[in-house]
C-alpha cells in the first residue's frame, strides 16, 4: 500500500520546532511513500498576533526545492499549506492561492469569535452545546465563503480541547447533538468535492479516535461521501502517521476503500 501523511508541520509553523529535513528523514524511516508538508498560515491570530504568520517566499523556496529534489526518488515530498479560515480573510486567501502553487490546501477553523478553541477562554462561561454549535457554524460560513480548499481539516477540532475543559465523558462533540450542522457541512463537502480530512492528531490529545469521530465519518459515508485525506498533524517526529494502521482498519470497516492525496491541486486516489 502506498501510504502518505498529508498533514504535517515543520519549523515554518509558529508551534513547531522540528526542521523540514528532520521531519522528512523521520517520515522516510516510518516507511511512508510520501508526505505533504502543510505549515500553518493563520493571518490575524488574535491570541498571539503574528504567531502563525508564514514567511511565504522562504517557505516556497525551501519546501519547493525539497519537493523538486524528491521528484526522482522513491520518497515524494509535496508542498501544501494549512490555512486558518476566517470570514474576513477569504479574498486574501484567494489571492494567495492565485499567486503560489501548492500541492494540497487544507482549510481549518482555528478561531471563532477571535478565540482559538485550543484555549480555555473559548469554553469559559459558555454552554457546551453553544460552544460546539458556534464552532460548527463558523465552519459552515467559512466553507461557503471560501470553498477553494482541497480538504477540511479536523472537522471537530474543538472536541479535542473541549474534553479537557468539560471532561472526557461529557465533553466530546457528539454527532447526535449537532446533527443538523454536521450534516450541512458534510453535504457541502460532498457537493463541492472537498475532502473530509481524517486527522489523527486527536490521539495525542487524549482522544481515542480521530477528528472527526468515527460516528461522523460513518455519517459522511452514509451520505455518499467517499473523498478523504489522511493526516497525522505532526508537530513532532514521533507523531508522523500517528495510529494510521488502526485508523485505516476502522475506515475500511465503515466502507472506505480509498483516500486522496493532491499534487498541484489535482486529486490522486490511492487504495486504503
Ligand atoms: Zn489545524
Ligand atoms: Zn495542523
Amino acid at each position: 500500500m502506498e501510504l502518505w501523511d498529508t498533514h504535517l508541520h515543520t519549523s515554518f509553523s509558529g508551534d513547531c520546532e522540528v526542521s523540514p529535513s528532520e521531519m522528512i528523514s523521520a517520515a522516510r524511516e516510518r516507511g511512508l511513500s510520501g508526505i505533504i508538508i502543510t505549515d500553518h498560515l493563520d493571518w490575524d491570530y488574535f491570541k498571539s498576533p503574528g504567531m502563525f504568520d508564514l514567511d511565504i517566499p522562504e517557505y516556497i523556496n525551501t519546501i519547493g526545492t525539497l519537493r523538486k529534489e524528491s521528484q526522482n526518488t522513491d520518497f515524494k515530498i509535496g508542498m501544501g499549506i494549512e490555512l486558518g479560515l476566517q470570514e474576513h480573510l477569504s479574498a486574501k486567501h484567494e489571492a494567495l492561492l492565485k499567486e503560489y502553487d501548492f500541492d494540497q490546501v487544507i482549510g481549518s477553523i482555528h478561531q471563532v469569535d477571535e478565540m482559538d478553541p485550543y484555549y480555555e477562554d473559548f469554553y469559559k462561561g459558555r454552554d457546551i452545546y453553544d460552544a460546539y454549535e458556534d464552532y460548527l457554524s463558523a465552519a459552515i460560513v467559512n466553507l461557503s465563503l471560501f470553498p477553494k480548499i482541497d480538504t477540511l481539516g479536523h472537522l471537530d477540532y474543538a472536541s479535542r480541547y473541549g474534553i479537557r475543559y468539560f471532561g472526557k465523558e461529557k465533553g466530546a462533540l457528539r454527532y447526535e447533538d449537532h446533527r443538523a450542522s454536521i450534516d450541512k457541512i458534510l453535504m457541502f463537502l460532498i457537493e463541492s468535492d472537498i475532502c473530509l480530512e481524517v486527522n489523527t492528531g486527536a490521539f495525542r490529545s487524549g482522544m481515542d479516535e480521530p477528528n472527526p469521530s468515527y460516528r461522523i465519518l460513518s455519517r459522511y459515508y452514509e451520505m455518499g461521501g467517499r473523498a478523504i485525506t489522511l493526516g497525522g498533524d505532526a508537530h513532532h517526529t514521533e507523531h508522523i502517521a500517528l495510529e494510521f494502521e488502526n485508523v485505516i482498519k476502522c475506515l475500511k470497516e465503515i466502507g472506505f476503500k480509498e483516500y486522496r492525496i493532491y499534487r498541484s491541486r489535482k486529486p490522486i486516489t490511492l487504495p486504503l
